[in-house]
Order: C-alpha cells, then structure tokens, then sequence
C-alpha cells in the first residue's frame, strides 16, 4: 500500500488568470459553494473524524491473516451479494420497495466502504481529502438530475421517434427466457462496448477531454468519486448510447439488477480499499486497472477505458496493468494541477478559453504532461 503522508488537498477555485471563470464560480455559484460549505462541516468532517478512530486498527491489521482473506473476499462477496440481492428486489415486479432499495444502496456501500477504506487503505494519503467529498456529494445529486435531463434532450433531438421505433424489435430479439443472471451479464457485456469506446473518445478526441478532464480532476481514488462527471458528458453519452440501446431492451427488472450490479463494480472502481484482486482485474475495470486510468501521465492514463468491463481493452490493445507493479497514488491531470475543484469550477472549466495549463492536452503540448512521480511501496 503506498505510505505518503495524508493529503492536505483543498477545494481549489479556478486559475487566478481564468477572470471570467472566477467571476462566475464566485458570483454564480455562490450557493452551490455554500452549500459545499454547509455539507462538509455539517457532515463530512464529523463523519471522517469518526471513522479516522478505525487508523489504529488498521495498523494492527497489517500482515494479519484476516486482512488477506478480506483482501481476496470482499469484491466477490460484494457482486454475488448485488446479484442477489437486486433479483431479491424485483422478484414481485418493480415495487415501491424495489425503489426504495435503489436510493438506499449508495449509502449502504458507503457504510461498508467507508470503514474498510480507513482500515485496510491502499493509500494512506487518500484517506483525507479536504472538502471534496462535499463536492462529490453533489455532483452525486448533480448526476442525477442531468440524467434525468438528458431523457428530455433525446426527446427534442428526435432521436425517441427512432429509439420507440426500435425497441419493439429490441424486445423481440432480447432472450428474456434465459436465466436472469446470464441475462444481467449480457447486458452488461453489450453495454460496456458502447461505454468503452465513447470513453476512448472522450480521452483521445481534444475538444471532449475538456468535458472528461472532469472526472479526472480527482486527486485521490476513493468509493464515492467514481460518479464525477460533467453534465455534457452525461447527456453526450445518453444521446451516443440511445440508438443502439433501443435494439437491447431486456426487462426492466433485469436492466434494474445490472444498475445495482454497476453500481457496486463502479464502486471498486474507485475504491481506496487494498484488494487482493488476483483474475477479476482481467475482467471488470477496477482496483489496479484504474489506478492506472488515472495517472497523470497521458502515455499512460489513456488506457483502461471499460465501464465495468476490462475485456474490451484487453481485446483492443489498451490494457495497462503490469503484473509485477502496482501503481502510485499520485494521480490528476498531469497538465492541469490547478484544474478547479469546486462544484461550479468544475462546470464552468471546459468552456474557458485559453487555459493552456488546464487544457494542454487539446493544444501541441503532449510533451509536457508530467510523468507523475514514481510508484510507491507494493501492498504487502
Ligand atoms: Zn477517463
Ligand atoms: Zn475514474
């Protein structure tokens, strides 16, 4: 696990030189930036003060035989446990029930995750984060919205007259008598090619890596910022994806379990717990793998692009995961150290002109992204 000293990350505003930037971040976003404020004295500080009671344990816990049987069970414990209990949820239909368990989840994982991160971390220095889980606590909320949203965009693009026009076929062709669980894992497989190439696209296509550059504004990996995203790249994705999705149209309950079985990968996707991940890091993009995704050196960050899947990047020749290395924890936008960090900077970044040091992957610049640091000490 890597050992640095914990992180004294702030929320940071925009480039001082980006004005026009800042005048909006301040004077619009005013409220959001209160209401960050409010959330992380009101809630995130008193949480993580609480939780950092777990640091003594997790001392004691190193080289323990306990630790490595959670290292290797905790993830595969977790997805049967989704499986199941997403067909549990909609066994009757979709209930208000079923609903119900759906908004609960998130705060579930996040009080399964949360103490495991703090007692057997990979990072020590991601334990601490400043007020950013303010911040993913809104784009979480944020996210929502904007999905919501991007329902409405299909609609006045004219693309729901196509999409309606093929989901009779989609249901037709869907094999809904097949065991559900092979059913939900189809799903997923078709899914994840869609998500693996727009996510290529958006890395490798300049003007969408400002959109993206977003969710790579992390400065560390842990359970809940996986959901960072920009609002384009939300409603960008539904519009790339709304075709053809509209020819897989499996059951609502099963399109259901997969969300929950997505949502639990996505949270080892991000999670700061040390996993002993062994194969499962050859088939769904987490730990490791997305580490790596995060460096902040381009030569290497552009790899890893699934969704919940790593089949695809192993298919198309941009997997990274060494086998005798594990990666540091010195991750962000290597050309972009100042890239703003609060809710309303994060919305404004992408359409500030000129920003050479936060955009200079869009210009000829390539050469100056920095190569991070070397990696730390392996898990034990
Ligand atoms: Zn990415
Ligand atoms: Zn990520």
């Amino acid at each position: 696990m890597a050992t640095t000293q914990p992180s004294q990350t702030g929320n940071r505003k925009l480039p001082e030189r980006a004005r026009i930037g800042r005048f909006l971040e301040t004077w619009l976003g005013a409220p959001i930036n209160g209401l960050e404020f409010v959330l992380n004295w009101v809630m995130v500080k008193p949480l993580r003060w609480f939780w950092r009671h777990l640091d003594s344990w997790s001392y004691r816990l190193e080289g323990m035989l306990l630790r490595q049987i959670l290292s290797h069970t905790i993830f595969p414990f977790t997805l049967i446990l989704s499986v199941y209990v997403g067909l549990k949820l909609v066994e009757n239909g979709i209930t208000s029930l079923t609903l119900l368990g759906f908004v609960l989840l998130p705060i579930i994982y996040g009080l399964y995750c949360a103490p495991l991160e703090r007692l057997m971390p990979y990072s020590r220095k991601w334990l601490e984060g400043g007020n950013d889980s303010a911040v993913d606590i809104i784009m979480y909320f944020s996210g929502a919205f904007w999905s919501g949203i991007s329902g409405l965009i299909v609609s006045a693009l004219f693309i729901v007259g196509i999409v309606e026009a093929l989901e009779p076929y989609g249901h037709d062709l869907w094999p809904d008598q097949w065991n559900p669980v092979v059913q939900v894992a189809m799903f997923i497989l078709i899914k994840d090619f869609f998500r693996y190439w727009f996510h290529r696209a958006l890395h490798e296509i300049p003007k969408l890596w400002r959109i993206h550059a977003a969710h790579h504004s992390v400065e560390r990996l842990y359970w809940l910022n996986g959901i960072r995203a920009h609002p384009l790249e939300i409603i960008s994705q539904a519009i790339f994806y709304a075709i053809p999705l509209a020819l897989v149209q499996p059951t609502a309950e099963i399109a259901l379990v997969a969300v929950i079985l997505q949502l639990s990968i996505g949270i080892f996707q991000h999670s700061n717990i040390d996993l002993n991940l062994g194969w499962w890091e050859y088939i769904f993009s987490i730990g490791d793998n997305h580490r790596y995704h995060h460096y902040p050196d381009k030569g290497i960050g552009d790899s890893n692009y699934g969704g919940e899947l790593i089949i695809y990047d192993i298919l198309f020749g941009t997997f990274h995961n060494p086998r005798d290395e594990r990666p540091h924890d010195n991750i962000g936008i290597g050309t972009a150290p100042e890239y703003p960090l609060t809710v309303a900077g994060l919305y404004i970044a992408p359409f500030l002109p000129n920003q050479k040091t936060v955009f200079a992957r869009d210009e000829e610049s390539e050469s100056e992204v920095s190569a991070g640091e070397p990696r730390l000490q392996p898990a034990e």
